[in-house]
């Protein structure tokens, strides 16, 4: 009896020893495999606001879109494709898009937005990032600009090389609060996600 009592919990002890093993090695592989995924994979946020005066263009997505206001900015003052661009750099942790593209040279002085964009996926190619997705709020009082929203996407898949459902583009309005609300600016927000291929 002592002898099938002993051989038992040999037995138990055996299964037991083996089920921490597979519970350590699982988590050993788990965690190798996070840490070689998280070094191919980055997130990056970017967050931009122009004032809004009458008689300026208003340029949102590398489109113009007709409206009294437009946006005060040393370059066409597109907030979108500024909030992306520092997303994108933001992932690859290679600063924002004034350590890049100052306001006070005059290389950038009226600039189109989309040549910053392109020029920014160009900086993140150049050490091995490619663009995964994007994903882009506009937030805005008035005009609507839901109208454009397929334009805004072609321009800035365009821009970046990249498909066009890797580009979304939302937009809303705060409900007439706050500054875009008063109709005194522009916000734009975006989350770009890059990959090592
Ligand atoms: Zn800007």
């Amino acid at each position: 009896m002592f002898s099938d009592f002993g051989q038992s919990y040999a037995f138990f002890r055996y299964r037991a020893t083996c089920a921490t093993k597979k519970v350590y090695l699982c988590t050993l592989l788990n965690h190798f495999c996070t840490r070689y995924k998280m070094k191919n994979i980055r997130i990056g946020h970017g967050y931009d606001v122009h004032q809004l005066a009458e008689g300026l263009t208003l340029t949102l997505g590398g489109v113009a879109i007709p409206h009294s206001k437009g946006c005060v900015a040393h370059s066409d003052g597109d907030a979108v494709i500024h909030a992306l661009c520092d997303a994108l750099l933001g992932a690859a942790a290679m600063g924002d898009i004034g350590l890049h593209f100052p306001d006070t040279s005059g290389e950038f002085k009226g600039i189109d937005s989309r040549i910053l964009l392109r020029r920014t996926v160009a900086l993140l190619r150049e050490v091995g990032w490619e663009v995964g997705n994007v994903d882009c709020t506009i937030i805005l009082q008035r005009p609507k600009v839901r109208p454009y929203i397929d334009q805004m996407r072609s321009e800035m898949a365009a821009a970046m090389e990249v498909a066009l459902d890797q580009v979304s583009v939302k937009a809303t309005t705060t409900e007439r609060l706050g500054f875009t609300g008063r109709e005194e600016g522009v916000a734009a927000e975006a989350v770009a996600l890059i990959y090592r291929p």
